[in-house]
Order: structure tokens, then C-alpha cells, then sequence
């Protein structure tokens, strides 16, 4: 019997095979976890469905982050399914290009805003949203991914790393509010992966070199790894920890010099 039989998961941000939501998705099914998904736009969509059809019962529904009618949309299918919600996997996040290359200085109102919404504030709507099937689980749990350039500056990650900062602050003040209704709110600090979004940052390939070379465990953690720490924090295992920022990163941010 699978640690997560019988429990059900919404995960968002899968885009294709590569993708973080993808790793974690894996490990959750493997325990025992039904799951649903959701892909922005047609042009995710048959990419999507292709990987959830490899898992058994896997459903899927479409779903922009910044848009309240789909993701209320997503809610009412999951409540018609089966009612209650144990786990919501957010990985996900978007800043526009320009954003990423020049200077932060530069990052304008409609970028800031635009990196924020969809990085950051989609974390609060979805937790609002699927609150109710969260709380009938009685042991609902909210993961969200994040990096470390939230708390130092990396090279190129300009207004993402604010986005950052805001998605780890809403994970805290998200798990105090949520705490005394049953529902766990983490974060997943992940070392940099090879991912469709990575490579919107310039000078990423650099950036795994430099890592790697850095970290205490000598190399860049793998998808399998994330997918790990998620299924950790999904399950009975992590029922005390939450408003926490989890590194999984092979120790590349306990460095100093
Ligand atoms: P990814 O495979 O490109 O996944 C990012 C996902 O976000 C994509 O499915 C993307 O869909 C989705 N997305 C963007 N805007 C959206 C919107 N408005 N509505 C719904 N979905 C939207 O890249 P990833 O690296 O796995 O990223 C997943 C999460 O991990 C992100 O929060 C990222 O910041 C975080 N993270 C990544 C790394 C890394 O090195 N890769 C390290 C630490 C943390 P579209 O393709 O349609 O935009």
C-alpha cells in the first residue's frame, strides 16, 4: 500500500517531461496519489494530456493562473470528482524576457506586476480557491517551488527573485492562516533544473557549472530528488512542518565563501 492511497492531488505547471511539476507528479503517483492537472493555453494542452494519460486516472483541465474563472472552474470539477482536495503541487511561474536580461532598474510597473501575479500571487488564489476540498481532506497539504535567488542576488534573475521573496512570504503567512483549519503550507527550494522556464534565464547553463562545482554534494539535483521532497512533504511524515522553506539544492546554499 502507497503513502498517498487513496489521496488525491491537483498539480499545476506541468509543461512537459522535463518540467519540476512533472518530477513531482511522478513521485506522488508512485505513492498511491490520483491526480489531476492543469496546462495554460491549447498549446500545452495534448502535451499535457499525453503524460497524465501514463498515470492511472490522471485527469486534466485547462487553467491560466492569473485568470479567476478557470481556476474557480478547476475547483468545481475536482469538488464534482470526488469533493475533497489532500494535496496542490504550484509550480509555476513567468516573468517577461526583458525582464530577465536587462538591469533590474529597468523592470517596469507592467513587468513587476505581470511576474508577481503569476509567480506569486496565483499561490494565494489557488489556496483560496481550493480551500474548501483542502479542509475536507483534514490533512490537506500546499507545496510551492522556489529558488534561492528570493533571498540572494542571482545573476539575470532580476524581478523573478522578487516574485520569489513574495511566494515564500505568502507560503508563511498562507500556513499561519490556514494552520488552524488542518492545511500545511510549504516550499520546495530547488537547485537550478534544465526546464523550459530555466532557460528563459540567460546564462543558465552557466549557472547549473557554477552550482554544481559549489555545492557540497559536487553535482545539481535531480528532478527524482524534488519529486522525493514533495512526496515528504504531501504525506502524514511532514504532518507537523509547515510555513517552511525546504532546500533541496545538494547543499549549494549553506555556502559562504
Ligand atoms: P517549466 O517546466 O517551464 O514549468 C513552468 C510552468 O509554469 C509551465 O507549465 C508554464 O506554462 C506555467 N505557467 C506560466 N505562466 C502560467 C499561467 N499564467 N498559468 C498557468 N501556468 C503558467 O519550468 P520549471 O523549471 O519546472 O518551473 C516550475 C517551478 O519551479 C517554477 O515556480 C520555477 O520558478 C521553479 N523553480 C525552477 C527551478 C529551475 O532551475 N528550473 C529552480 C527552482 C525553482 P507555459 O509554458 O504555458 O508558460
Amino acid at each position: 500500500m502507497g503513502l498517498l492511497e487513496g489521496k488525491t492531488g491537483l498539480v499545476v505547471g506541468v509543461a512537459n517531461k522535463r518540467s519540476i511539476a512533472w518530477g513531482i507528479a511522478q513521485a506522488l503517483a508512485a505513492a498511491g496519489m490520483r491526480l489531476h492537472f492543469t496546462y495554460q493555453g491549447e498549446r500545452l494542452k495534448e502535451s499535457v494530456e499525453a503524460l497524465a494519460a501514463t498515470l492511472p486516472e490522471a485527469r486534466v483541465h485547462p487553467c491560466d493562473v492569473t485568470a479567476d474563472a478557470e481556476i474557480a472552474a478547476v475547483c468545481r470539477a475536482l469538488a464534482e470528482d470526488g469533493g475533497a482536495l489532500d494535496t496542490l503541487v504550484h509550480s509555476v511561474a513567468f516573468a517577461h524576457k526583458e525582464d530577465l536580461e536587462a538591469g533590474f532598474v529597468t523592470t517596469s510597473r507592467e513587468g513587476f506586476r505581470v511576474a508577481l501575479d503569476v509567480s506569486a500571487y496565483s499561490l494565494v488564489a489557488l489556496t483560496r480557491a481550493a480551500l474548501p476540498l483542502l479542509e475536507r481532506s483534514g490533512q490537506g497539504s500546499v507545496i510551492a517551488m522556489t529558488y534561492y535567488g528570493s533571498e540572494k542576488v542571482a545573476g539575470n534573475y532580476n524581478v523573478m527573485g522578487v516574485a520569489k521573496a513574495g511566494l515564500e512570504s505568502a507560503v508563511r503567512y498562507l500556513a499561519a492562516d490556514l494552520g488552524p483549519r488542518g492545511v500545511r503550507v510549504n516550499a520546495i527550494s530547488a537547485g537550478p533544473v534544465n526546464t523550459l522556464a530555466a532557460r528563459g534565464i540567460r546564462g543558465f547553463t552557466a549557472m547549473l557549472h557554477h552550482h554544481a562545482e559549489r555545492a557540497p554534494l559536487r553535482r545539481n539535483v535531480e528532478l527524482r530528488e524534488i519529486g522525493d521532497a514533495a512526496l515528504f512533504l504531501a504525506s502524514p511524515m511532514a504532518s507537523a512542518v509547515t510555513g517552511q522553506v525546504l532546500f533541496v539544492d545538494c547543499g549549494y546554499s549553506i555556502m559562504a565563501l
